[in-house]
């Protein structure tokens, strides 16, 4: 018994069996349940993909003799003769083999008498676009003026190369890849029919491996059948026709992304062991980082083809990640694809890419960032900007009383709070404001007497500059022992620790110095301040805008500028990224 591909064996041989194409297949039974076929159709796609399948069932449609059911039936003789090749009216010519002007020529001495048996007379073109130019001229007079018995079907994978003139005489219909879940299906059933048993996964294997193609699937399962096993597994798909199987694909990207550098550097060996196609493997490999990036636009997972079990899989690996950071490693991989084709050392170039794609981390969009940080600050105690926190114990020695406009430290958190000894112990976090007093009530620091005109700010003077030094090196000597300190000193505006036995510090912004200023931070200053400059220096803080605030109605740029650099929102994202404000303008110039 002669041995049948199942391209052949299980070629449709009614409409119901066509694989795909629905839309296409609608349209040409309604023109056959209309009787209005047009006589010159001409199917274009991809190979494999029906082109040659359909043009066969519209002539067995068109001859059926059996009015009663859905035309072709299959069972009339006029369909069993085409069935069987042996129908005379019926003409299949290769148009790569015959191009010339010749065989058209005969071709259309045929045409010119009536059909033996049937009632049309069918010719169909395969690869029609391959007739020379001579030729397309001789067959363009008969399809303008076509015999009432002749139905032409032309079939090609290169439209752009068929001249309009025979173009704009035909109904053309263009067919489409066949999407992977309806390959599987397909597939299934011919396995089963044929008494084999496959992996659900070895499926999807070779319904992706075909490519929309049905003819390349179908060829792939020869192969799988002619393996000999009776129950063929993943293993086998991906021995026999040099895969890469989905699980270790899934399982490397997923690795990629999470960044487990063990699990990325095993899947790779194991891919390396399977003597993979590196350029195919890393198609495949940019191919599901396209699929996930996919699944994060929505409406578009339809552009995804996938069996439905893996686009299932797609989806809950994608959601997983931004599509920020999908973005910048399919960049990579992309990057790391270009540099393999020149690669002396594949796997040992692939490795390190990988490696670079691993660290390369998780993307977070700045606008989750700044979520985020909304959040934070929708939790935060009521704090204004132009708020300074004092704590209650605040009260000391070396602070000068405070005037008879301090309000009670209304509803303050007791002093033996937690939270008090948490802003002590923990130096890092924001402020957090135990009693906020409105900064119009603030006592004007008494020290910083307007009168005096010490607000102003005071620039150092070149003969200071070795007190400059000094404080740098202070900072310094800060930074080893308490980062965040030496980072607060760093924001004053203006310092001095030369006059009357002081430290002074000028902060603008009182929010720069809120942490420091509580009690217990202030003394470790001061003992910082011993140590250092071996002297015992009082520390004094001058806030002007304080002054500002209580004097003006807000409208001085300065305090608007306070202002601003004391919201939240500016403070917390400073913190976030690492970096401190600059510039602050106010006025017609910046706008
Ligand atoms: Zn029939």
């Amino acid at each position: 018994m002669s041995y049948l591909v199942l391209a052949r064996k299980s070629r449709p041989q009614t409409f119901a069996q066509v694989v795909g194409q629905r839309p296409v297949v609608k349209t040409l039974q309604n023109s056959i349940k209309r009787n209005r076929v047009a006589h010159a159709i001409l199917f274009s796609g991809v190979r494999g993909v029906g082109k040659t399948t359909l043009a066969r069932l519209m002539a067995k449609a068109i001859n059926c003799q059996n009015e009663q059911e859905d035309r072709p039936c299959d069972k009339c003789p006029s369909c069993r003769e085409i069935a069987a090749g042996t129908s005379l009216d019926l003409y299949e010519i290769d148009g790569a083999s015959n191009r010339g002007i010749q065989e058209i020529r005969e071709l259309k001495e045929k045409i010119r008498f009536l059909p033996t048996s049937a009632k049309y007379k069918i010719i169909i073109i395969d690869e029609v676009h391959m007739l020379t130019t001579e030729a397309f001229n001789a067959l363009l007079k008969t399809l303008e003026e076509p015999p009432a018995h002749v139905h032409f079907m032309f079939a090609t994978t290169e439209i752009h190369k068929i001249p309009i003139t025979i173009l704009s005489r035909c109904q053309q219909y263009e067919l489409k890849r066949v999407s992977a879940q309806e390959l599987y299906n397909h597939f299934e059933k011919l396995a089963v029919a044929e008494g084999y048993e496959i992996e659900p996964a070895a499926l999807s294997l070779i319904a992706r491996e075909a490519g929309g193609s049905v003819r390349d699937g179908l060829s792939l399962l020869d192969q799988m059948f002619s393996f000999g096993e009776q129950k063929i597994t993943t293993r086998d798909v991906v021995e026999v026709l040099g895969l890469v199987s989905r699980e270790v694909l899934m399982r490397l990207t997923k690795g990629l992304l999470d960044g487990t550098m063990k699990e990325v550097l095993l899947a790779l060996d194991e891919i390396f062991g399977y003597g993979m196609d590196i350029k195919r493997f890393m198609e495949d490999l940019m191919g599901t980082f396209r699929s996930l990036l996919l699944c994060k636009i929505e409406g578009c997972s339809g552009l995804i083809d996938l069996p439905e079990e893996e686009l299932a899989e797609c989806r809950k690996l994608a959601e997983g990640v931004t599509s920020e950071t999908l973005h910048l490693k399919l960049a990579l991989l992309m990057q790391t694809a270009d540099e393999l084709r020149h690669a002396a050392q594949p796997r040992l170039t692939l490795e390190t890419a990988f490696l670079k794609i691993v660290e390369a981390g998780n993307v977070v969009p700045l606008t989750t960032l700044l979520g985020h940080l909304d959040e934070v600050i929708k939790n935060l105690p009521v704090c204004h900007p132009s708020t300074v926190s004092l704590p209650p114990a605040e009260k000391t020695k070396e602070e000068t009383p405070l005037p008879r406009s301090q309000p009670e430290p209304s509803p303050p958190l007791p002093p033996e709070d937690p939270q008090d000894a948490r802003t002590a112990a923990h130096p890092a976090p924001p402020p957090e404001p135990v009693a906020a007093i409105p900064a119009a009530t603030l006592p004007p620091e008494s020290e910083s007497a307007p009168a005096e005109g010490e607000a102003k700010p005071v620039k150092i003077k070149p003969h200071e500059k070795d007190s400059r030094k000094d404080w740098l090196e202070f900072i310094n000597y800060v930074k080893i022992r308490k980062m965040w300190m030496a980072q607060d000193l760093q924001r004053a505006d203006q310092i001095r620790h030369d006059v009357e036995g002081e430290l002074q510090l000028t902060y603008h912004d009182p929010a720069n110095c809120s942490l420091l200023r509580q009690k217990e931070n202030r003394q470790l200053l001061t003992e910082f301040a011993l140590d250092f400059f071996q002297k015992q220096l009082k520390v004094r803080f001058i806030i002007p805008a304080a002054e500002d605030q209580a004097e003006s109605n807000g409208e001085s740029p300065n305090r608007k500028r306070a202002q601003l650099a004391g919201d939240p929102l500016v403070v917390m994202a400073a913190e976030i990224f690492n970096g401190e404000v600059g510039d602050i303008r106010i006025g017609p110039h910046s706008r």
